[in-house]
This record gives C-alpha cells, sequence and structure tokens, in this order.
C-alpha cells in the first residue's frame, strides 16, 4: 500500500495526523503531508484505511 493526498483538495483539518501521526504530518499551513513515500509499513494500513476514511474532503487516495 502506498498513500498520496491530493493538495487540491486538503483542507488541513489534520483528522487524518490523529488518525496516523507516523504517516501523515503537516506543512507550515497545516495541510497534510506524507510522512512515508514508499510502501507503508503493514502494522500502519489500518490506520491509514480509517484516515482515508475520515477525511471531509476526500483527499487521501490509497494506491495498492
Ligand atoms: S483529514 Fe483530509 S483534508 Fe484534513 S488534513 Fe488530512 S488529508 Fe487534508
Amino acid at each position: 500500500m502506498r498513500v498520496t493526498v491530493d493538495g487540491d483538495r486538503c483542507q488541513g483539518h489534520q483528522m487524518c495526523g490523529i488518525a496516523a501521526p507516523q504517516v501523515f504530518g503537516a506543512d507550515d499551513y497545516g495541510n497534510s503531508v506524507v510522512l512515508i513515500t514508499g510502501d507503508i509499513p503493514v502494522e500502519l494500513e489500518a490506520k491509514v484505511r480509517r484516515a482515508e476514511g475520515n477525511c471531509p474532503e476526500r483527499a487521501i487516495h490509497i494506491h495498492e
């Protein structure tokens, strides 16, 4: 699994960072930054799926 954030959609709620702080950080504007650009460790996949499901802007995209 890999994950990306659509910067045009992201509004900086940071719900993703709460759900998976190991994977989602924030830039200077509070918008989401993916901290792991390669494969997401298996043990973090469930958190990433939760973040994707909870993103109000549908900005998180999972690639498998
Ligand atoms: S929850 Fe969605 S819109 Fe909010 S910061 Fe994370 S990716 Fe961006």
